[in-house]
């Protein structure tokens, strides 16, 4: 099966764990944006999207992993000194052919300086007309999703571009018929397989739902992605949804 995984941090991952992703059947994945301390300047992040493009991608690419990248502003990397010379950058390096998404974005503690963040590279997508990942936070993950959920709302934004990640049991009924895409991280503290496959099984059908495994800069859980899609196939779901949500919806949001 052709297997997509939507959000891994490949800058966070050794080239034998690259290559046991491909041998457990993921043929594509998206590198998401994430510097894990505040930086102290810009450039830093601009630097990073530009080693995520030049870099990390083509050498990905020789291990036989098709990569794309997402560019964005995380919460927990928003430079002391403001963003708005990255989101200048943003704008013209989206049209990069490795550029498949903004992101990834979205509150960590939901202050107003994560939620300026998140507000610019919203508009920003929407000024774009290009797709943009949302994460939610690990810690009150409930609570930040109430609060994200209505800023998105504001910006307007075409639903279809907007994929709400690391969507759980806890917060999928929230997100139900939001009309945003849904993003469920199988990895071992967010989603165990089983549950993911339940949450596709009852939500698919009003949900554009993808899956990702978030591996990066902790330890993977390689066969997480793989292993949802065998505990669908063992509930019997059809060969059609089998497809969406492996790969179909992913092509359909980050049109690659
Ligand atoms: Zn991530």
């Amino acid at each position: 099966m052709n297997l997509i995984d939507t959000h891994i941090h490949v800058d966070g991952m050794s080239e034998d764990e690259l290559r046991e992703m491909v041998s457990n059947g993921i043929t594509r994945a998206i590198t998401c944006a994430y510097f894990p301390i505040e930086p102290n300047y810009t450039q830093t992040l601009i630097d990073l999207f530009t080693r995520l493009i030049d870099y990390d991608v083509p050498k990905t690419r020789e291990w036989g992993l098709d990569l794309y990248a997402a560019i964005g502003i995380h919460p927990r990397s928003i430079p002391k000194a403001g963003f708005d010379q990255i989101i200048e950058v943003m704008k013209t390096l989206y049209k990069h052919e490795f550029v498949v998404a903004f992101g990834e974005t979205g509150l960590q503690l939901g202050s107003n300086k994560e939620i300026d963040a998140l507000k610019s590279q919203l508009e920003l997508a929407k000024d774009c007309d290009f797709p943009i990942i949302v994460h939610t936070p690990s810690a009150n993950k409930l609570k930040v999703t109430e609060k994200t959920l209505p800023i998105i709302d504001k910006i307007r934004i075409n639903p279809e571009l907007v994929v709400l990640d690391h969507v759980n049991d806890e917060t999928m009924s929230k997100v139900d018929k939001s009309g945003y895409n849904v993003g469920l991280t199988v990895q071992s503290g967010k989603l165990l397989p089983e549950t993911a496959a339940e949450l596709i099984i009852q939500y698919a059908d009003s949900n554009i739902i993808v899956l990702n495994s978030d591996n990066g800069f902790r330890k993977c859980n390689i066969t997480s992605v793989a292993q949802t899609i065998e505990s669908l196939k063992s509930h019997g779901v059809e060969k059609k949804l089998l497809e969406r949500i492996s790969h179909k919806n992913a092509e359909k949001i980050f049109k690659f």
